[in-house]
C-alpha cells in the first residue's frame, strides 16, 4: 500500500537552485504542495515561465500544487552600493539619506523611506539586512540622520531597514505591489499573500483589488510586523490564511518573544480553521550542509506539535545547496512526529449540521481503523471541515474544481483528487467511480473500510449533511 505521507504541507520558495523542470518534479515527489513565488526577486517573463514548468511538472505528475504569489509588500531597503559592499565598523559613523536626496559620498546610504529624517530620533534603533546590522540614531540634520555603528558587517545594495520603534507612514501595497498582483491574476496563481501587514484595512486593499479585477482568490497575510500582531484577531478574521513570518518578525520583535507569539498565531488560526504557514529558517543550515542541525529538526517538529497546518523553505529550496533534500527532511521529520501528536480540539465555533459532522467524524475517527477519509468537495468547505478536526485519517478530497483541487493543497491533511463533474449523481455511482480510483493510486485497497462525507445531493455547495462508513468492494 503506498501510505499517504506527511499531513503537514510543505510550502518550497522557488528561485535558481529549484527553477529546472527536472528540479520541480523531483520537489514534487520529495513533499512539496505548495511553491512560493516571491515577488521581491524576478522579472516577469521568469516569473511567467517559472509558473508554466511548475503547472506543467504538476500536471505531468499527477500532483496538486497551490501556487503562492508572495508580493513584497512596503519593506525599506538601502539603495546601491558598491559590488563589494560597504564595510561598517562597530563604532563607524554612518549617514541615511532618502534615496531622492542621495548623491554618493563616503559613510552615506540612501533608503526608500522619504521620511525617516521626520520620524528618527536620538536613540532610535536602525536594523539593516535582517538585523544583522545595528546602527543608533545620534543626531538628525535637515534630511540626513546621523548614525552611529553599534553591530558592524558589510552592508550590501538593498539590504532590508528596519525601524522596530517607529510607526511608519507607509501604504499597505507600494505601486509595485499592485503591478505584481495584476500580472499574478493574469497568470491565474492560486493564492496572493501581503508582507508586513498591520492592521485588517491592509488586506481588504488587497481584497477589493482582487474583486475589481472580477476575480476570487484567496489572500494571506504574513505576520511580521508588532502591528499586525497587536490587530491579530481583526487580521486572522479578513484572511483565508496565515503566515508567521518569522524574518522578519524576529526583527522587528525580539528574537525571544517569536516562539511565544508563533504559538499563540497557530492556536488562533486552529481555533478559527485558518490554514497557517510557519515560515523561515526552518532549516537553515541545509542551504549548505545536506543535514540539518538537531535544534533545526526540534524546530520543524514544534511548528508541527502547535499544529501549524504548512513549513516552509525560503532560501533552502530558492538559493541553497539542497532543495530536494531540504523537503525530504521536512516530510521525513513530520512523517515521524505527527503519529504522536494528541491535537487539541477545540470547541465548536458552529452549533449546525456541518458541526455535528465533525464531530461524529472525530468519533468514528477514534473509534474504527480506516484507511482513509473521502471527502466530495465542491467549494473545499467539506475538506476544510475534516482538515480541522486533525483525524488521525488521511483526508482525499474528490473535487470537479480544477481550483479547489489546487487551493486544498494548503490545508493539514488533505490530498486533494481532482474527480470529473458528479453534480446529480447519487452517493453509490460516484463511489464506484471513487473505489477504482482509490485503489489505482493505492490509497486503498479492495476490503478497506473507508469514511465517505460530503453534502447531499451533490452540487449544493456547502451544505455537508452526511457521512457514510464504506468498505471498499473486495
Ligand atoms: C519572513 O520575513 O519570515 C518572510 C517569510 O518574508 P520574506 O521571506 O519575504 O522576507
Amino acid at each position: 500500500m503506498k501510505p499517504l505521507l506527511h499531513r503537514t504541507k510543505i510550502v518550497a520558495t522557488i528561485g535558481p537552485a529549484s527553477d529546472s523542470p527536472e528540479m520541480m518534479r523531483k520537489l514534487l515527489l520529495a513533499g512539496m504542495n505548495v511553491a512560493r513565488l516571491n515577488f521581491s526577486h524576478g522579472n516577469y517573463a521568469d516569473h511567467a515561465s517559472r509558473i508554466q514548468r511548475l503547472r506543467a511538472a504538476a500536471d505531468e505528475l499527477d500532483l496538486p500544487l497551490m501556487l503562492l504569489q508572495d508580493l513584497q509588500g512596503p519593506k525599506i531597503r538601502v539603495g546601491d552600493l558598491p559590488a563589494a559592499g560597504m564595510m561598517l565598523n562597530t563604532g563607524d559613523r554612518l549617514t541615511l539619506v532618502p534615496i531622492a536626496d542621495y548623491t554618493e559620498q563616503p559613510h552615506t546610504v540612501g533608503i526608500d523611506y522619504p521620511y525617516v529624517a521626520e520620524e528618527a530620533e536620538p536613540g532610535t534603533q536602525v536594523l539593516l539586512d535582517d538585523g544583522l546590522l545595528e546602527l543608533r540614531v545620534e543626531k538628525i540634520d535637515g534630511n540626513a540622520v546621523h548614525c552611529t555603528v553599534v553591530e558592524g558587517g558589510v552592508l550590501r545594495s538593498h539590504k532590508g531597514v528596519n525601524f522596530p520603534t517607529l510607526n511608519l507612514r507607509l501604504p499597505s501595497m507600494t505601486e509595485k505591489d499592485r503591478r505584481d498582483l495584476d500580472f499574478g491574476i493574469e497568470q491565474g496563481v492560486d493564492i496572493i499573500s501581503l508582507s508586513f501587514v498591520r492592521k485588517p484595512e491592509d488586506v481588504q486593499t488587497l481584497k477589493a483589488l482582487i474583486q475589481e479585477k472580477g476575480v476570487e482568490i484567496p489572500v494571506l497575510a504574513k505576520l511580521e510586523k508588532p502591528q499586525a500582531i497587536a490587530n491579530l484577531e481583526a487580521i486572522v478574521d479578513e484572511c483565508d490564511a496565515i503566515m508567521v513570518a518569522r524574518g522578519d518578525l524576529g526583527v522587528e520583535m525580539r528574537p525571544e518573544s517569536v516562539p511565544l507569539i508563533q504559538k499563540r498565531i497557530i492556536q488562533l488560526c486552529n481555533q478559527k480553521g485558518i490554514p497557517v504557514i510557519t515560515a523561515t529558517q526552518m532549516l537553515d543550515s541545509m542551504i549548505h550542509n545536506p543535514r540539518p542541525t538537531r535544534a533545526e529538526a526540534s524546530d520543524v517538529a514544534n511548528a508541527i506539535m502547535d499544529g501549524t497546518d504548512a513549513v516552509m523553505l525560503s532560501g533552502e529550496s530558492a538559493v541553497g545547496d539542497y532543495p530536494v533534500e531540504a523537503v525530504t527532511m521536512l516530510a521525513r521529520i513530520a512523517t515521524e512526529v505527527e503519529p504522536a501528536i494528541q491535537f487539541v480540539n477545540y470547541p465548536p465555533n458552529r452549533t449546525d449540521d456541518a458541526d455535528a459532522i465533525s464531530e461524529a467524524l472525530h468519533a468514528i475517527d477514534d473509534t474504527l481503523e480506516l484507511q482513509c477519509i473521502v471527502a466530495f468537495t465542491e467549494t473545499g468547505y467539506t475538506a476544510q471541515l475534516a482538515s480541522e478536526e486533525r483525524p488521525r485519517t488521511p483526508i482525499v478530497a474528490y473535487t470537479p474544481d480544477v481550483k479547489i483541487y489546487r487551493r486544498l493543497s494548503l490545508n493539514w491533511g488533505i490530498r486533494p483528487v481532482l474527480l470529473p463533474h458528479f453534480e446529480g449523481e447519487t452517493v453509490e455511482t460516484v463511489m464506484q467511480r471513487v473505489e477504482t480510483d482509490l485503489v489505482q493510486r493505492q490509497f486503498a485497497a479492495p476490503g478497506d473500510k473507508v469514511l465517505v462525507m460530503g453534502g447531499m445531493p451533490f452540487g449544493t455547495a456547502g451544505a455537508t449533511n452526511f457521512l457514510k462508513i464504506h468498505t471498499i468492494a473486495p
